[in-house]
């Protein structure tokens, strides 16, 4: 059940990912506490309020106008940050992404694909003692 849970989590991460109005990647992203109740969820986009970054960045420049999933995640939690969580990413974190993640209460990162450059966020979680798990689903 466990499994299944996870697939779900992703699966539902990976719609949110469709949402997403960046032009470089689309990425989704759910939390959860240590029970796959769903906490919060979210989806990389533009600042609130200002225009889509696959209008205004035909280039595909990096780094985009656009807000992370998992900062949009977490911005719409209105969880206390010392409660255990679970998130479920379509792509790994990047490294700042994670910091965030690990401060908010993040305990293990399950993910689909990996991130372009995740040297550093391996080395941190390991030396925090966070559990990473790449599933297929
Ligand atoms: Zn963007
Ligand atoms: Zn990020």
């Amino acid at each position: 059940m466990e499994n299944k849970k996870q697939v779900v989590m992703l699966k539902i991460a990976s719609e949110l990912s469709s949402l997403s109005t960046c032009s470089r990647l689309k990425v989704g992203c759910v939390i959860t506490d240590e029970k796959f109740n769903i906490i919060s969820g979210g989806y990389n986009g533009s600042v609130s309020g200002y225009k889509h970054c696959k209008d205004i960045n035909k280039e595909k420049k990096s780094p985009c106008i656009c807000v992370h999933a998992e900062q949009n995640a977490i911005i719409r939690s209105n969880q206390e940050f010392k409660l255990n969580k679970f998130v479920f990413v379509t792509t790994f974190p990047c490294y700042d992404c994670l910091k965030l993640l690990l401060s908010f209460g993040v305990k293990k990162i399950f993910y689909i694909n990996n991130y372009r450059k995740m040297e550093k966020q391996l080395e941190l979680c390991k030396n925090i003692g966070i559990d990473t798990c790449r599933v297929n689903i």
